[in-house]
Protein backbone atom coordinates (compact mmCIF):
# COMPACT_ATOMS: atom_id res chain seq x y z
CA UNK A 1 0.00 0.00 0.00
CA UNK A 2 1.21 4.02 -0.29
CA UNK A 3 2.80 5.88 2.18
CA UNK A 4 0.52 8.92 3.53
CA UNK A 5 2.61 12.03 4.86
CA UNK A 6 1.01 13.81 7.22
CA UNK A 7 2.71 17.24 7.23
CA UNK A 8 2.46 19.98 10.41
CA UNK A 9 2.35 23.81 8.81
CA UNK A 10 4.04 26.43 11.01
CA UNK A 11 7.78 26.52 10.97
CA UNK A 12 7.65 22.97 8.77
CA UNK A 13 6.33 24.50 6.25
CA UNK A 14 7.42 28.24 6.54
CA UNK A 15 8.83 30.42 9.36
CA UNK A 16 6.18 31.37 11.39
CA UNK A 17 8.42 34.37 12.69
CA UNK A 18 8.21 35.84 8.73
CA UNK A 19 4.94 37.09 9.04
CA UNK A 20 5.36 40.87 9.78
CA UNK A 21 3.94 42.31 12.78
CA UNK A 22 2.25 44.92 10.82
CA UNK A 23 0.07 42.62 9.36
CA UNK A 24 -1.87 41.14 12.39
CA UNK A 25 -0.78 44.13 14.64
CA UNK A 26 -4.42 45.64 14.35
CA UNK A 27 -5.85 42.22 16.50
CA UNK A 28 -2.92 43.19 19.51
CA UNK A 29 -4.56 45.99 19.08
CA UNK A 30 -7.86 45.17 19.86
CA UNK A 31 -6.78 43.35 22.34
CA UNK A 32 -4.57 45.29 24.51
CA UNK A 33 -7.35 47.12 26.33
CA UNK A 34 -9.55 43.53 27.69
CA UNK A 35 -6.00 42.57 29.16
CA UNK A 36 -5.05 45.72 30.94
CA UNK A 37 -8.74 45.44 32.05
CA UNK A 38 -8.10 41.93 33.67
CA UNK A 39 -4.65 42.04 34.59
CA UNK A 40 -3.16 45.24 34.92
CA UNK A 41 -1.15 47.25 32.60
CA UNK A 42 2.46 46.15 33.62
CA UNK A 43 1.62 42.46 33.99
CA UNK A 44 -0.01 43.00 29.96
CA UNK A 45 3.05 44.38 28.76
CA UNK A 46 4.16 41.01 29.59
CA UNK A 47 1.78 38.71 28.04
CA UNK A 48 1.54 40.75 24.59
CA UNK A 49 5.30 39.55 23.55
CA UNK A 50 4.27 36.25 24.78
CA UNK A 51 1.40 35.93 22.53
CA UNK A 52 3.90 36.78 19.81
CA UNK A 53 6.38 33.85 20.33
CA UNK A 54 4.11 31.11 21.45
CA UNK A 55 0.77 29.38 20.77
CA UNK A 56 -2.30 31.03 21.97
CA UNK A 57 -4.04 28.43 23.21
CA UNK A 58 -0.84 28.15 25.61
CA UNK A 59 -0.50 31.72 26.89
CA UNK A 60 -4.05 31.82 27.50
CA UNK A 61 -3.77 28.69 30.10
CA UNK A 62 -0.85 29.97 31.60
CA UNK A 63 -2.24 33.40 32.61
CA UNK A 64 -6.22 32.02 32.62
CA UNK A 65 -7.75 34.33 30.21
CA UNK A 66 -11.39 34.04 30.99
CA UNK A 67 -14.05 33.03 27.92
CA UNK A 68 -14.69 36.40 27.21
CA UNK A 69 -11.02 37.42 26.19
CA UNK A 70 -10.87 33.96 24.27
CA UNK A 71 -13.70 34.61 22.19
CA UNK A 72 -12.94 38.42 21.41
CA UNK A 73 -9.81 37.30 20.70
CA UNK A 74 -10.92 34.61 18.52
CA UNK A 75 -13.16 37.25 17.12
CA UNK A 76 -10.28 39.89 16.24
CA UNK A 77 -8.42 37.05 14.38
CA UNK A 78 -11.77 35.87 12.37
CA UNK A 79 -12.60 39.68 11.22
CA UNK A 80 -9.39 40.39 10.46
CA UNK A 81 -8.49 40.99 6.62
CA UNK A 82 -4.81 38.91 6.41
CA UNK A 83 -2.33 40.44 3.51
CA UNK A 84 0.39 38.22 4.18
CA UNK A 85 3.49 38.19 2.34
CA UNK A 86 5.10 35.17 3.57
CA UNK A 87 7.01 31.96 1.39
CA UNK A 88 7.35 28.17 1.96
CA UNK A 89 10.81 27.50 2.70
CA UNK A 90 13.52 27.05 0.02
CA UNK A 91 13.37 23.04 0.10
CA UNK A 92 9.82 22.61 0.11
CA UNK A 93 9.91 21.90 -3.95
CA UNK A 94 11.34 18.60 -2.37
CA UNK A 95 8.15 17.79 -0.81
CA UNK A 96 6.02 19.48 -3.70
CA UNK A 97 7.51 16.54 -5.98
CA UNK A 98 7.30 13.66 -3.48
CA UNK A 99 5.05 11.11 -5.24
CA UNK A 100 3.11 10.35 -1.75
CA UNK A 101 -0.02 11.36 -1.11
CA UNK A 102 0.24 14.39 1.44
CA UNK A 103 -2.18 15.69 3.92
CA UNK A 104 -1.87 19.02 5.92
CA UNK A 105 -2.75 19.45 9.49
CA UNK A 106 -2.25 22.20 11.06
CA UNK A 107 -3.21 24.23 14.33
CA UNK A 108 -4.65 27.66 14.96
CA UNK A 109 -7.46 29.47 14.07
CA UNK A 110 -9.11 29.11 10.80
CA UNK A 111 -9.20 32.11 9.16
CA UNK A 112 -5.49 32.90 9.92
CA UNK A 113 -4.55 29.29 9.47
CA UNK A 114 -6.28 29.47 5.85
CA UNK A 115 -4.67 32.73 5.13
CA UNK A 116 -1.08 31.32 5.22
CA UNK A 117 -1.92 28.89 3.45
CA UNK A 118 -3.78 30.52 0.66
CA UNK A 119 -0.54 33.49 0.55
CA UNK A 120 1.81 30.50 0.45
CA UNK A 121 0.28 29.09 -2.36
CA UNK A 122 0.26 25.43 -1.74
CA UNK A 123 -3.06 24.20 -1.04
CA UNK A 124 -3.44 21.97 -4.12
CA UNK A 125 -0.14 20.47 -2.67
CA UNK A 126 -2.11 18.10 -0.30
CA UNK A 127 -5.15 16.16 -0.91
CA UNK A 128 -6.92 17.24 1.89
CA UNK A 129 -6.51 20.02 4.68
CA UNK A 130 -7.20 19.81 8.01
CA UNK A 131 -7.07 22.72 10.98
CA UNK A 132 -7.21 21.86 14.30
CA UNK A 133 -9.25 25.04 16.03
CA UNK A 134 -8.13 26.06 19.51
CA UNK A 135 -10.76 27.11 20.83
CA UNK A 136 -13.39 24.88 19.13
CA UNK A 137 -15.56 23.12 21.77
CA UNK A 138 -15.42 20.15 19.81
CA UNK A 139 -11.76 20.18 19.68
CA UNK A 140 -10.23 16.84 19.30
CA UNK A 141 -6.45 17.85 18.69
CA UNK A 142 -4.12 16.81 15.81
CA UNK A 143 -4.38 13.37 18.11
CA UNK A 144 -7.74 12.77 17.08
CA UNK A 145 -7.40 14.01 13.39
CA UNK A 146 -4.96 11.68 12.56
CA UNK A 147 -7.21 8.92 14.09
CA UNK A 148 -10.21 9.64 12.14
CA UNK A 149 -7.68 10.04 8.70
CA UNK A 150 -6.50 6.12 10.02
CA UNK A 151 -10.08 4.84 10.47
CA UNK A 152 -11.56 6.51 7.01
CA UNK A 153 -8.73 5.22 5.36
CA UNK A 154 -8.54 2.09 6.85
CA UNK A 155 -4.40 2.56 6.41
CA UNK A 156 -1.80 0.78 8.78
CA UNK A 157 0.00 3.23 11.23
CA UNK A 158 3.43 2.17 10.23
CA UNK A 159 2.45 3.30 6.69
CA UNK A 160 1.59 6.93 7.94
CA UNK A 161 4.40 9.57 8.46
CA UNK A 162 3.95 12.86 10.62
CA UNK A 163 6.48 15.51 9.48
CA UNK A 164 6.27 18.79 12.07
CA UNK A 165 8.77 20.41 14.13
CA UNK A 166 6.48 20.25 17.37
CA UNK A 167 7.17 17.57 19.96
CA UNK A 168 4.28 18.32 22.09
CA UNK A 169 1.53 18.62 19.12
CA UNK A 170 2.08 16.68 16.13
CA UNK A 171 4.95 14.37 17.31
CA UNK A 172 3.76 13.31 20.62
CA UNK A 173 0.17 12.92 18.77
CA UNK A 174 1.79 10.92 15.92
CA UNK A 175 4.51 8.81 18.37
CA UNK A 176 1.55 7.62 20.50
CA UNK A 177 0.01 6.73 17.55
CA UNK A 178 2.60 4.28 16.44
CA UNK A 179 2.81 6.47 13.39
CA UNK A 180 6.18 7.56 11.71
CA UNK A 181 7.40 10.60 13.61
CA UNK A 182 9.70 13.11 11.68
CA UNK A 183 10.76 15.96 13.23
CA UNK A 184 11.23 19.38 10.90
CA UNK A 185 14.32 20.85 12.88
CA UNK A 186 15.16 23.82 10.82
CA UNK A 187 16.30 25.92 13.77
CA UNK A 188 18.78 23.41 14.86
CA UNK A 189 16.36 21.93 18.06
CA UNK A 190 17.35 18.93 19.14
CA UNK A 191 16.09 15.86 18.24
CA UNK A 192 12.54 14.58 20.59
CA UNK A 193 11.83 11.53 21.90
CA UNK A 194 8.78 11.39 20.24
CA UNK A 195 10.74 11.48 17.08
CA UNK A 196 12.08 8.30 14.82
CA UNK A 197 13.87 10.61 12.86
CA UNK A 198 15.12 14.11 12.60
CA UNK A 199 16.08 16.33 9.74
CA UNK A 200 16.76 19.87 8.82
CA UNK A 201 16.29 19.70 5.38
CA UNK A 202 13.48 17.91 3.32
CA UNK A 203 15.83 16.17 0.95
CA UNK A 204 16.95 13.76 4.15
CA UNK A 205 12.74 13.04 3.50
CA UNK A 206 13.57 10.91 0.43
CA UNK A 207 15.86 8.02 2.07
CA UNK A 208 13.64 7.72 5.16
CA UNK A 209 10.69 7.12 3.01
CA UNK A 210 12.17 4.69 0.62
MG1 LIG B 1 4.62 23.70 13.84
Amino acid sequence: MNKLLIFDLDDTIFETKSIKKESVKPIFDQLEPLLINKFGTALTAQIIPELWKYPFDFVAEKYKFDKHQNTEFARFINEHEYKLNIRTFDDFSVVENLKQEKILVTTGFSKLQHAKIHYLGIKQKFSEVYIDNILSSERVFKKGIFQSILLERKIEPQLVYIIGDNPNSELKAGFELGLHTVQVAKFGQEKSDYANYCISNFNELIPILK
